[in-house]
């Protein structure tokens, strides 16, 4: 059998003839029909409001990573270009905690990626200004290992 290897996991190529995905990156603010919530605010509102399981979790960073990131941009929000050093070097760090915490996710939510995969089109959304350093450039990324087509981050309606 043919097997190709995916971030630590095995997909059968043929899973990967199915894969028709266009991923889209944008913040919030960005309205589209398929838009996807994966901020960790926006899971726990969800799960605080249904009781269920949001749609986009699967996507979402723990608080245990997320959060000094958070808090971080806050602390140096005022402070130029040192500021640009200091987060740039909270999301190398930050960078390979949220590819472990999807290669975990792939393992145990893999109906809600293939759904997710099986998909036309989706629009990953998060607050972040910054598309290089936020965690839905990762998972567009890791969905483009898993044979989705990368259309890159829409503009900001609201610049
Ligand atoms: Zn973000």
């Amino acid at each position: 059998m043919h097997a190709r290897r995916v971030r630590g996991t095995t997909r059968r190529t043929s899973d990967l003839r199915a894969v028709t995905l266009r991923v889209h990156t944008a913040r919030l603010s960005y309205v589209g029909v398929d838009r996807l919530d994966i901020t960790r605010a926006g899971a726990d509102a969800y799960r605080k409001r249904t009781g269920l399981t949001g749609e986009g979790e699967p996507w979402a960073p723990s608080w245990t990573i997320v959060w000094p990131i958070i808090k971080l941009r806050r602390e140096v929000r005022d402070l130029g270009a040192y500021a640009d050093s200091v987060l740039l070097a909270a999301w190398r760090a930050y960078e390979p905690a949220f590819t472990a915490e999807m290669r975990n996710s792939y393992r145990r939510n893999r109906a809600a990626w293939d759904a997710l995969l099986a998909r036309p089109s989706v629009t990953l959304c998060c607050t972040c200004t910054n598309p290089d350093q936020c965690h839905r450039r990762i998972v567009a990324r890791l969905l483009v290992a898993c044979g989705a087509v990368d259309c890159g981050e829409r503009p900001d309606r609201r610049q």
